[in-house]
């Protein structure tokens, strides 16, 4: 509202100063300055073109008075501060003394953390006017022919042999011959180098691996993502020692060694740098011989693969109180391998996460003694344990969870798609009423979005970046986006989907959800304090350098830079001011587009929303300073905005990488419309809680001087959208490209395809029954059974189209039906029947 008045007064304040003495020229000078801003000239750049323009205007004739001397005195200003001596002497020195004092102290380990990994597109989307070519210029994840004979052979055969229900309710487990094919055809072994035994996969096809397993079953999926995640070959690969790697990463590869890796404990989950555990410098026996070493005591619980593990990746802290190696007693975070039956290690329980039952548990260790050799990367790498975790956290967390869950969205969006299309009420198919449309709908953009997040930033990393803000973007929105599509799909096949049992292809997907959201930093912590708090550091063009220059013990360099950086900030803040301002009122229409076409306004608003944000981060973090830490819902919104942007870049390169499809663009339109609509709502959110109400008014003026204008995908979309996976379309097979759909009897998901095709084929039929026999009164029947008998008799279809609507019909039931169960059949113990004798006679009722 206040946004809309200030856009009013800003429009009668022209009209009137218009119609005075020198307005016109006014204008015209004011709109010169902006451009400059907007153009972001350097310092000494804008104080010789303002000059200029500034002796053009008083020549021209500008009104005298107070104005025109302010502007006098503003371009002294703009001289002064381009000497930079003075600037240093009178500006710069004093506002570092003071940004100093409120610079909070940060420690070695969060250091390390913020500094890990690359700055990549993200930093682009902090700057206000991003580089396009930056983005379009990376290549095209491709698979090589390997990857993709992996993908058609092992692969498939390893979907062929799941069956989730088997394993989730029967077995409790994964068959031991599955075990034993994961384990000998390098499922475990995707990120080893070849020259260890390994795959050596690129990270897409890794992703690509993990999706298409994750379409098929929950458990073998989340079983397949740990070995190759943040873990013993992850750590060996980049900070081993050349004996450990030589020792264990062959091992690993040929599946002799099942890893895991231990770092939660129940008392330190998500603040995981606070763990309890400890590893003591000391004397002590190691097969015979007396060596240095560590005692371990450990308490971890949550561990995935940990039941079935042979090695133990373990995460402690390291303390050395007799000073054995020298230096300081309390060493830090350091990561070792523990081999399974060393002495001391409790291990073997598990814990049951929702249902799908992927080998976790606990495992704890009561002064378990290893030499220091069991440190990965030996004594060297002793208190680097936190560096080296959040360093391959970076890339881990692009791939293990976005794949998983996209594999497992897109399995959703295919089977509702033709369920929809199956399943009929009121004599129409589901999906084609509007208020279900609308819900497919958005599980198709969500996926496409989930989609181009993943490998166009697997892309990124086949390219050498290490993404480490992406990495928490991708695992907080994709894996909420997941929960979403698992949600509507779930609502779309009503009761189909609640009834447990071998024909029910949806629940476990759906039951281990929040399995994805809690693993590898829980959601709500990434989104409030990770996302934006990492990335206002990380990626930001000079908050980084400024702290930096400002700890420089070289006081001179210190001023120095912090002198360039601040100067640099101050500018950098006012052009996104006026570029968040005249892009905001021009919808962003005379802003360069990379591409042509359709596609061309998304981008256009993508930067629009870049200069905003940029725009309000700086003012948030003068203004608010290390207390926006705590202000975890601002950091979330301003993070939640950053995802926005990021993702919708992503869905506009996935776009180019996929050969602009013609008929994508519908989804396309919908993914960017909902990421963009979602960025101006934070951006509003983030206006409406801003503590400061009075700079909360001139950055909305400055951010929404037409209000809220850009609006949600339409009905419309959403049946186009829709309509593209209720229907056998090349767009519906691309979206859900790389999941199992192979046509077998076992697969719903190849049987629902067979089955949506069969009923665009058979439509026509369906329809002459209805027109020439239920409305005559020929055909009474009420199931299509009944119905289709008494059409072979009254000659309206052949008996070859009789027989084929009944092998429809019963494919179709076939898909439709649910399990039931004999009682004793469920629960594993039996429960006594227990009779009233009050109500003897009556119906049993179980205890
Ligand atoms: C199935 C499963 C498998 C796992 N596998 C492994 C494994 O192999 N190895 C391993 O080491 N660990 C593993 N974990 C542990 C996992 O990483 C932790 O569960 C996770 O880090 C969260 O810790 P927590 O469960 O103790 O939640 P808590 O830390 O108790 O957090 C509770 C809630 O508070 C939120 N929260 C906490 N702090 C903040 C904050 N500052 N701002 C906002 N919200 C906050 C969290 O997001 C969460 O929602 C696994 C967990 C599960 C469930």
């Amino acid at each position: 509202m206040l946004g809309a008045i200030v856009s009013l007064l800003v429009v009668l304040a022209a009209a009137y100063a218009v119609t005075q003495v020198g307005g016109v020229i006014t204008l015209v000078f004011v709109a010169a300055v902006l451009f400059l801003a907007y153009r972001r000239l350097s310092l000494l750049a804008f104080t010789v073109t303002f000059t200029v323009l500034l002796a053009l205007y008083t020549t021209a004739g500008a009104p005298a008075g107070i104005w025109k001397g302010l502007l006098w005195v503003l371009l002294a200003g703009l001289w002064l501060l381009n000497v930079r001596p003075l600037r240093k002497a009178l500006i710069t020195r004093p506002f570092m003394a003071a940004y100093l004092k409120l610079l909070p102290s940060m420690s070695q380990t969060e250091r390390e953390a913020l500094e890990a990994g690359t700055v990549w597109w993200d930093g682009e989307l902090f700057t206000g006017a991003p580089n396009w070519s930056k983005l379009l210029a990376a290549k095209a994840p491709r698979l090589s022919d390997a990857e993709q004979a992996f993908l058609d052979g092992p692969c498939e055969e390893l979907c062929r042999m799941l069956d989730e229900w088997h394993i989730t309710h029967e077995l409790g487990d994964l068959p031991p011959e599955v075990w034993e094919f994961l384990k000998t055809r390098g499922f475990f072994a995707m990120i080893i180098p070849k020259r260890y035994g390994g795959l050596e996969f690129s990270a897409f096809a890794h992703s690509c691996v993990l999706a298409k397993i994750s379409s098929r079953s929950a458990t073998a999926a989340s079983t397949t993502a740990v070995p190759n995640s943040l873990g013993p070959a992850e750590l060996l690969n980049h900070y081993g020692t050349e004996e450990q790697k030589n020792y264990y990463l062959p091992r690993l590869a040929r599946g002799e060694e099942v890893p895991c890796f231990a770092l939660t404990g129940p008392r330190a989950g998500s603040d995981a740098a606070s763990i309890p555990d400890t590893g003591i410098v000391c004397c002590g026996m190691w097969r015979g011989t007396e060596v240095v070493g560590l005692k371990l005591n450990f308490t971890k619980r949550y561990i995935t693969l940990a039941p079935v593990a042979t090695v133990i990746g373990l995460a402690f802290r390291m303390f050395d109180p007799d000073k054995l190696l020298g230096g300081k007693t309390d060493i830090g975070i350091t990561c070792a391998l523990i081999p399974r039956d060393t002495p001391g290690i409790t291990i073997g329980r598990r814990h049951f996460p929702l249902n799908v039952p992927f080998q976790n548990g606990p495992v704890q260790g009561r002064d378990v003694f290893v030499p220091l050799d069991a440190i990965i990367g030996g004594p060297a790498m002793a208190g680097s344990g936190w560096r080296m975790l959040v360093e391959q956290l970076s890339v881990g967390r692009c791939i293990s969870l976005p794949s998983n869950t996209t594999g497992a969205a897109k399995a959703g969006v295919w089977a509702t798609g033709a369920y929809a299309r199956i399943r009929s009420q009121f004599n129409t198919p589901v999906g084609r009423f509007e208020g279900v449309e609308s819900v497919i709908a958005r599980m198709v953009g969500l996926t496409y979005t989930m989609d181009a997040a993943r490998s166009v930033t697997a892309g990124a990393i086949d390219g050498g970046e290490k993404p480490s803000v992406p990495s928490a973007m991708l695992k907080y929105h994709v894996t909420e986006m997941g929960r979403q599509v698992a949600n509507d799909a779930m609502d779309v096949h009503g009761g189909k989907g609640i009834m447990l049992g071998p024909r029910n292809y949806l629940a476990r997907g759906y039951e281990i959800t929040p399995v994805a959201i809690t693993v590898e930093g829980a959601n709500l912590l990434t989104r409030n304090l990770i996302i934006f708090g990492q990335g206002a550091i990380r990626c930001h063009p000079f908050v980084l350098r400024e702290m930096t220059a400002a700890r420089n013990a070289d006081r001179t360099a210190g001023v120095d830079e912090f002198d360039r950086a601040l100067f640099g900030h101050v500018g950098f803040t006012i052009s996104n001011a006026v570029r968040s301002f005249i892009m905001a009122l021009t919808h962003a229409r005379f802003t360069r587009a990379p591409v042509a076409g359709a596609t061309a306004r998304y981008y256009q608003h993508v930067v629009r929303f870049s200069a905003s944000f940029a725009f309000a981060v700086d003012v948030a973090m003068l203004t608010l300073g290390g207390y926006l830490k705590k202000k975890e819902g601002l950091s979330a919104r301003l993070g939640d905005v950053l995802s926005a942007m990021y993702l919708a870049s992503m869905v506009l390169k996935h776009y180019e990488n996929q050969g602009r499809r013609a008929e994508d663009l519908p989804i396309v339109e919908w993914a960017c419309r909902n990421l963009l609509y979602n960025a101006q709502e934070q951006l509003h959110g983030f206006l409406r809680n801003f503590p400061n109400r009075a700079l909360a008014g001139v950055m909305r003026a400055l951010i929404f001087p037409r209000g809220l204008v850009y609006s949600a995908p339409g009905d419309r979309l959403a049946h186009q959208v829709a309509a593209l996976v209720t229907a056998p379309t090349e767009a519906r097979d691309w979206l859900c490209y790389g999941i199992y759909w192979t046509l077998e009897p076992h697969n719903p998901l190849g049987l629902l395809q067979e089955a949506m095709i069969l009923a665009g084929q058979l439509e026509p039929l369906l329809k002459r029954i209805r027109v020439e026999g239920v409305k005559t009164g020929r055909v009474t029947a009420l199931d299509l059974p009944g119905q289709i008998q008494q059409a072979l008799a009254a000659g309206i279809v052949s008996e070859t189209e009789a027989a084929a609507l009944r092998e429809y019909d019963r494919k179709t039931m076939d898909l439709i039906n649910v399990d039931d169960f004999a009682s004793e059949e469920l629960g594993t113990k039996a429960q006594p029947l227990e009779v009233d004798p009050a109500a003897a006679g009556q119906r049993p009722h179980v205890a």
